[in-house]
Formats: structure tokens, sequence, C-alpha cells
């Protein structure tokens, strides 16, 4: 579970650099697409389950927390959680229906 195999970003399937935060027991994330965030492992496997198994709903939200990982300052929530992504897709959705995304 601590070695991670070069699979991409959990959240898009981008080009992604991960490290194991031992102390904090998440994934230290640095996608090409959505910057850097930390996910637990638990989501992780979660995501990539959804991604194997074309999960349109739940890969529908993982393209809302992109955005907003992508939209959000470094101020922001980061960290992807079975607490939080949820509040982060809908985070994402608002930026999106505020204007959205220029490229
Ligand atoms: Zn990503």
């Amino acid at each position: 579970m601590t070695t991670s195999p070069t699979m991409g970003c959990p959240i898009c399937r981008a080009s992604a650099r991960e490290i194991w935060l031992d102390e904090n027991g998440v994934f230290l994330v640095q996608c090409e697409q959505c910057s850097t965030f930390t996910i637990t492992p638990e989501r992780r496997t979660a995501f990539a389950e959804a991604w194997r198994d074309h999960r349109r709903e739940l890969l529908m939200f993982l393209e809302l927390i992109s955005c907003y990982l992508r939209l959000a300052d470094d101020d922001g929530q980061r960290d992807v959680s079975a607490d939080t992504w949820m509040h982060l897709a809908a985070e994402g959705e608002n930026m999106l229906a505020e204007g959205g995304l220029d490229d």
C-alpha cells in the first residue's frame, strides 16, 4: 500500500507524482492538472475503481473535484477524504457555474 506505481492522478488520470506521507496517512499528489493535494488511501482506491469500472456518476464528481483543485487558491481545502470529497465536488460545481475554466 505504501508503494505507488505510476498510475496517474487518482482524480483526473493526468500524469502525477505521489508521495506517501506516513505521519498523516495520506498520499501527497502533485498532478499537472489538479496541482498539489492530499488524498486518503480509501478515496484513492475508491476513485481507482471508478476509473477501472467506468462509473460515470462518480467520474463526474471527480471532474468537479479536479476543477475545484485547479481553480482554488492555495489557502483552500486541498485534502481529499471520505469527509471532504463531496464538498469539494460541490465547490467545483459552484466555481464552474460562476464562470468556468478559461482553457
Ligand atoms: Zn489530477
